[in-house]
């Protein structure tokens, strides 16, 4: 088998080659790869990091994802809707931080129709001078072309997995087909499109994962978002283990290798993980953060898996740590948009 340091002398990665490099366990292999990811998202980033403030903005969802914490079936969760009040006055709080995008996330709650949810966004881009990201799953192309057409510039819809088997058991609501046909209709109807996976499913192999990057590179993504599986109680997968720290690094430090110019997100699930996850993923190639802006008051009802206890303190607070810890890297804070680098489209 090649080393590390021959695939990485490689030009372009085939399967095989990534399918080394998220195996690599050990440390001089895996510190040659973080330094190409890093070496790689200086060249097309520079040393800005991008932040996108996250609204949470409801935990109603019609899918039943077997690992996600808000999944239908789960009875104990306590169901929040934020109106459009709230979710305008947490946009604010963003928008005052000078942060550049906020991002609207939920489960698949039909209760915001597309003329509702249209004229949140509509309002968010009247007062604030920031980009709209949304993240509520899978509607019809109507409300997508609604959205767009009411401001918002882009979209997130991770494709979770590309083992069409393991998708639709993992997500007995819904279809892989669907799913990346999806995908493509966003990106035609003119969002920047993120897509990405979880790394740690039951029965995932890191050929699925080689394959989840292939298909990244395949639909052209403008994001990508690789997060670790964290069980969440009351669902089928609460008692399954996480995967090793090294291995989601791995995976986004060779999806940084895979796809130059995506915006690659320091998740929250590998902060949750280990404290160190987020210095450590921004050493690994990614140059996005997603401080959530949630209120307190419905924050902890969002959890998609079980988040460590504490970091209830404010987001100003949070914000604060955040540019430190950027600062400690030698990196710092992208003042515009953080538009995809290919489309290079404008906001407002
Ligand atoms: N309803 C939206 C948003 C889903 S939540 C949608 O379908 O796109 C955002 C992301 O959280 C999901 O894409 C999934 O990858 C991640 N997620 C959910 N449960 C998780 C878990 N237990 N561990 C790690 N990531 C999880």
């Amino acid at each position: 088998m090649k080393s590390v340091t021959d695939i990485l002398a490689a030009d372009r990665l085939e399967r095989d080659d990534l399918l080394a490099l998220i195996g690599a366990r050990d440390e001089e292999g895996r510190r040659a790869l973080y330094r190409r990811a890093d070496d790689v998202r200086r060249a097309t980033h520079g040393n800005v990091v991008h932040l996108r403030g996250i609204i949470e903005f409801s935990n109603y969802c019609r899918c039943d994802c077997l690992y996600c914490g808000v999944r239908a079936s789960n009875k104990r969760v306590a169901r929040y809707r934020m109106s459009e009040e709230e979710i305008l006055r947490a946009a604010e709080t963003i928008a005052e931080a000078g942060i550049k995008t906020i991002v609207l996330q939920s489960g698949e709650d039909l209760a915001y129709t597309s003329e509702a949810f249209g004229e949140i966004i509509r309002e968010i881009k009247r007062r604030h001078d920031v980009a709209i990201t949304l993240s509520l799953g899978e509607r019809p192309r109507e409300d997508y072309e609604r959205w767009r057409e009411a401001g918002a510039d882009r979209y997130l819809l991770k494709h979770e997995t590309a083992n069409r088997a393991l998708y639709e058991r993992l997500h007995p609501t819904q279809s892989f087909d669907e799913r990346i046909d999806a995908l493509r209709l966003l990106k035609e109807i003119g969002f920047q499109t993120g897509s990405g996976n979880v790394v740690g499913f039951p029965d995932q192999t890191d050929e699925d994962i080689a394959d989840d990057l292939l298909l990244c590179r395949e639909l052209d993504v403008d994001m990508a978002s690789f997060s670790p599986f964290l069980p969440a109680d009351d669902t089928p997968l609460a008692d399954l283990p996480s995967p090793p720290l090294w291995k989601t690094l791995n995976v986004m430090a060779a999806a940084r290798l895979v796809l130059p110019d995506a915006h690659i997100p320091a998740t929250t699930a590998l902060s949750a993980m280990d404290p160190e996850g987020r210095a450590l993923g921004l050493r690994a190639g990614a140059n996005v953060v997603m401080p959530t802006f949630t209120p307190n008051e419905f924050r902890f009802n969002y959890l998609i898996y079980n988040a460590k206890p504490g970091g209830s303190e404010d987001p100003t607070k949070k914000l604060d740590d955040l540019r430190a810890l950027l600062d400690r890297l030698g990196l710092r804070v992208g003042d515009d948009y953080g538009h995809s680098v290919k489309t290079k489209q404008t906001a407002g």
